[in-house]
């Protein structure tokens, strides 16, 4: 990832702090450059500790945005950055518009969710943007065989931008694993978006958002996640010692 593009660092991952994410991403489409982009949050950071392949697949991205409360609290606590939280559905959705107004023709493919998922989205986003150009959609769940039948056709659709939904870290290791099949395409992992824009979940209300609490949602949504969830005061315990040791040593090289 270039450090030209406000890059911080949270627990050894960058982060990309700036102020318009889609705009970036718009010009670098026009610039035929593509790209990855990944969501980050402390359950991803926590899984890039266990999981070296994911970190290195972090490290390349070329756009780590900041997507958990946890990981814009750590920017401002630690880094004395004032971040603004960018949710990864947010983003795709903002880009999905922007993609929308273009009217550049743009190619977009979902790929991901349970069977049909990903085609209701499409379809529903095609309604709440006429000019967006969705050529084709896959699911999440398909034999080897589907799936390189997937990988073929979207060397041949050549989308420019191509949203991801597999779940972490399947998503960002798949993205790894087959961006040069489109190489001038931007790549985003969007976990479970799609089954929000089918109406198959809903979202958190805004003020569990703002005070930080949409992790409790998805627990009330999904309890089958409390295993994962650990993740997040794993976070900030690693976070606390990191400030700890940090200070230490500034006090420690202090004449
Ligand atoms: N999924 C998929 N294929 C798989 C496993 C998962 O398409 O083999 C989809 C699943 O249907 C869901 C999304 O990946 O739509 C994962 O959503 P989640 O909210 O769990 O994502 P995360 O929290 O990991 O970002």
């Amino acid at each position: 990832m270039s450090e030209s593009h406000g890059a911080c660092s949270v627990l050894g991952l960058p982060v990309n702090v700036m102020s318009n994410y889609s705009a970036w991403l718009l010009e670098r489409l026009q610039q035929g450059s593509g790209g990855h982009v990944v969501t980050l949050n402390a359950e991803m950071t926590m899984q890039a500790e266990r999981n070296t392949s994911l970190a290195k697949v972090i490290r390349g991205a070329e756009l780590v945005i900041p997507d958990g409360a946890g990981v814009v609290l750590y920017l401002k606590l630690m880094l004395g950055q004032k971040v603004q939280r960018i949710p990864g559905i947010e983003l795709a959705e903002e880009l999905l518009r922007s993609l929308g107004a273009e009217n550049k023709d743009n190619k977009v493919f979902f790929y991901g969710g349970a069977a049909g998922i990903a085609t209701k989205a499409s379809e529903l986003w095609q309604q709440e943007v006429p000019s967006l150009n969705v050529i084709g959609t896959c699911s999440g769940y398909h034999s080897p065989a589907e799936e390189e039948e997937l990988r073929q056709t979207l060397s041949q659709l050549q989308p420019d931008v191509v949203f991801v939904g597999l779940g972490v870290p399947r998503q960002e290791m798949w993205i790894d694993k087959n961006r040069h099949l489109c190489p001038q395409a931007i790549w985003i992992g969007v976990g479970g978006s799609f089954d929000i824009w089918a109406g198959q979940k809903t979202r958190a209300p805004q003020w569990l958002a703002n005070n930080n609490l949409e992790w409790l949602y998805r627990l009330y949504q999904e309890p089958w996640r409390w295993r994962r969830m650990l993740a997040l005061p794993e976070f900030a315990l690693k976070a606390l010692v990191f400030g700890v040791s940090q200070k230490l040593h500034i006090s420690q090289s202090l004449p």
